[in-house]
Order: C-alpha cells, then structure tokens, then sequence
C-alpha cells in the first residue's frame, strides 16, 4: 500500500507511513462511520442540551413566577397548602354535623351562633404538635381550634389544648 500523502510504499499491515508518519488505512483498520448514528446522536445532544440548558431553567423561572402570584395569606381549603382535605359534610362527637364548603364557609363551628356566616381558614403547616390552626369567624366572635389529621377522613378538634371533638367525614 503507498502512502496517500508522501507516496511512499508500506506494508499492507502498517497503520502508519514509515516516511511521513501519516495514518495509513487499508480494509481491516478503515473506520467507516455510520452517519444515521451520528446524526441521532448529534440530535439527541442538541436535545439534552436543550433540554437541561434552556427548557429546565425556563420552567423554574416560569414556575417561580406563579409562585410568587399566588396569594399567600389566603389559605383556601383544597389548596396546596394543606393535606386536610376539609370541605365536604362532617360527623362530629357533639352530635352535631358541620360543614366546610370550599369558598370558607362552615356551619355549627361556634359555641352559640348568633346569626350570620361563619368562615375558616385552615392553616397551611402544622404546629410543634403535628395540629393546623382553625380559625372559626362569626363577626364579632372569634375562635382558635386546632386539627389533627388522624387519617382515614378523621380528625381531632382541640381548643386551648383540650380535645374538643373527633370529626369523621360523611
Ligand atoms: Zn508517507
């Protein structure tokens, strides 16, 4: 085989010219190069690339900007910010049924009801003692319950600490 570069003739076995140096190809050694693989490979790079470098980063920043337009002391029941899933009709241990509707309404959470709507708002984290804060509203009255979810459509009302009521959902 003669060298493509200086002309020189090497032996059919050798890689590269004994003249020039240059790399020599003959059948065995010829690196023929699969274009459909490389092409799939260029593209799936480019897409990897795009992926980790352009779509990732966009998402975070579109999914901070929505982040930061939801409405943060509004601690709507349903909403990411509780695992209790309150709205719906409850059994309570006092006999009585109270509601949580999903727009903060609820029935029978006072001690006397002097008329007028009552409204919640379900805290969103738990405090040292595993409970949510439930703040019950009839104008002028207030009242401070906490939750405790017991899992399985059960929770434990406390007021000042003490077991109020055990609530199963309907
Ligand atoms: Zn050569």
């Amino acid at each position: 085989m003669f060298c493509p570069k200086c002309g020189t003739e090497n032996s059919n076995s050798a890689k590269f010219c004994k003249s020039c140096g240059e790399r020599l190809f003959n059948n065995q050694n010829q690196i023929i190069p699969d274009e459909s693989l490389s092409t799939i490979s260029r593209w799936l790079k480019k897409w990897i690339f795009e992926i980790f470098l352009v779509w990732i980063p966009i998402a975070f920043i579109v999914g901070i900007l929505l982040f930061n337009l939801m409405p943060k002391n509004l601690n709507l029941p349903g909403m990411w910010g509780s695992s209790v899933d309150l709205p719906g009709m409850w059994s309570a241990s006092d006999g009585s049924i109270k509601t949580f509707s999903a727009n903060g309404l609820c029935k029978n959470m006072m001690p006397v009801d002097i008329g007028g709507p009552q409204t919640y708002i379900l805290s969103k984290k738990t405090d040292s003692d595993g409970r949510y804060i439930l703040q019950i509203s009839q104008p002028p009255n207030e009242r401070t319950l906490s939750l405790k979810n017991k899992g399985g459509d059960k929770v434990e009302i406390f007021e000042d600490g003490e077991l109020l009521w055990t609530m199963t959902k309907k």
